[in-house]
């Protein structure tokens, strides 16, 4: 819930009172505020539309009594009607996922489960909903569901004493679509239920997708029954290439507004990576500040770019590797972002000391060290470090 009142508080100080006033509701993935009336709901979504647009959530706003329906009525389906087969961009890259997905949107149960993978924002979650919205308007009953709304939801059941009706709704789908699927990594009463219902959709040959950054054999602290399971059907990757890219970059600019002509499709081209988030944000950006005469400095970029990956996949803000810290996680993932600085980038210790706050080059190269030896010693570790680093390859174009 802080992120999305810090998110208002970082527009406009007053309006953050008036937030602080309603129930709100936040996952990984959507915000849900409640209002008392219906003209506190009008203000709330005309405020949103204008100021609050570009929040990386979908905002939902109810008022009370639409709220309590929704209690009722249980969770939702949670597709996105916005994302779309029709607005995915289709290249070598993709077009075998965006091929099974559209076939098993009318005949479920075909390719059981997918399982799909592949670093952040190249469209994963975007095929899924595009799956599950389709497969929906044929009529066949579909739930989407982030892991963790999934794991959320199921210790709200087991806690109310509803266990049962939690499997049951789950197992009583066509299709189920489970996105990042990587953070079951540690949740092992989650991963029983699951297991379960798994084994539930496919003694009935219903359809399970998964979707995840990492290879299932990747990842770490899932049981190795679920993992097999995972791996049972179809086991594809997505990525992204030069030219799917250019495909993409057109068709961002001319969704945003701008001009597709040679120096707008360059400029993009130049300063982005191989993600389709990065891209549409870029754009976003570019839409409001225009080309600026000299594009950043390129090895600036990277290392930004390689913070901001290493903290997305701790759950981290980039913010917070650059500062030193006592909390694990936090400084784990910090002497991590150190070390591919130095690995895949080539800085000199007293750069990345820089860089991330520290007072002289020996603090960068002890944390380095530390990740060295560890990814020696430490069998999982070492796999994770490949993960990442795999993923900073591509991007950050290094391949
Ligand atoms: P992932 O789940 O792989 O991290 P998303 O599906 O959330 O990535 O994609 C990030 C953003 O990029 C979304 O807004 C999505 O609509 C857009 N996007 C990704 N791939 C494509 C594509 N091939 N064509 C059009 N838009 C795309
Ligand atoms: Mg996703």
């Amino acid at each position: 819930m802080r992120d999305f009142l810090l998110f208002v508080e970082s527009r406009d100080r007053f309006a953050v009172g008036l937030f602080r006033q309603f129930k709100i509701e936040e996952t990984p993935s959507r915000v849900l505020i409640i209002t008392p009336t219906l003209e506190y709901k009008r203000w709330v979504l005309e405020y949103i539309k204008s100021r609050l647009a570009d929040y990386n959530k979908e905002i939902l706003v109810k008022t009370k009594e639409e709220g309590n329906a929704v209690q009722e009525e249980g969770y939702k389906d949670g597709l996105q009607d916005r994302y779309r087969f029709e607005n995915f961009v289709v290249g070598k890259c993709n077009e075998l996922a965006y091929k099974v997905c559209f076939e098993i949107s009318s005949s479920p149960g075909t390719y059981t489960p997918l399982f799909l993978y592949g670093g952040v924002g190249l469209g994963k979650t975007h095929l899924l909903h595009a799956l599950g919205g389709r497969a929906k308007s044929l009529g066949y009953k579909v739930v989407y569901r982030q892991v963790s709304d999934f794991s959320e939801e199921m210790i709200k059941s087991l806690k109310g004493g509803k266990v049962e009706e939690f499997r049951k709704s789950y197992s009583s789908k066509d299709i189920l679509l489970l996105d990042d699927v990587q953070f079951l990594s540690g949740k092992e009463r989650t991963q029983v239920e699951l297991f379960r219902i798994f084994e539930n959709l496919q003694v009935r040959e219903k359809q399970i997708v998964l979707v995840s950054d990492r290879h299932p054999k990747e990842m770490a602290d899932v049981s190795e029954r679920l993992i097999s399971r995972f791996a049972s059907g179809i086991v594809l990757e997505i990525g992204l290439d030069e030219e799917t890219k250019l495909s993409i970059v057109k068709q961002k600019l001319s969704l945003f507004g701008l001009p597709v002509d040679d120096a707008h499709v360059n400029y993009v081209m130049e300063n982005t990576g191989y993600s389709v988030r990065e891209i549409e944000g870029f754009i976003k950006t570019l839409k409001l500040t225009g080309m600026k005469e000299k594009s950043p400095s390129e090895t600036l970029q990277k290392e930004e770019r390689l913070l901001r990956l290493v903290a997305r996949h701790f759950n981290l803000k980039p913010e917070d590797l650059k500062r030193s810290t006592k909390e694990r996680k936090v400084l784990k993932a910090r002497h991590i972002a150190m070390y591919f600085c130095k690995s895949l980038l080539g800085k000199s210790y007293s750069e990345i000391s820089r860089l991330f706050g520290g007072a002289d080059h020996t603090s960068a190269l002890y944390a380095i060290k530390k990740i060295e030896e560890q990814r020696q010693a430490d069998r999982k570790f070492a796999y994770m470090l490949e993960v990442i680093e795999k993923n900073l390859k591509r991007f950050l174009g290094l391949e």
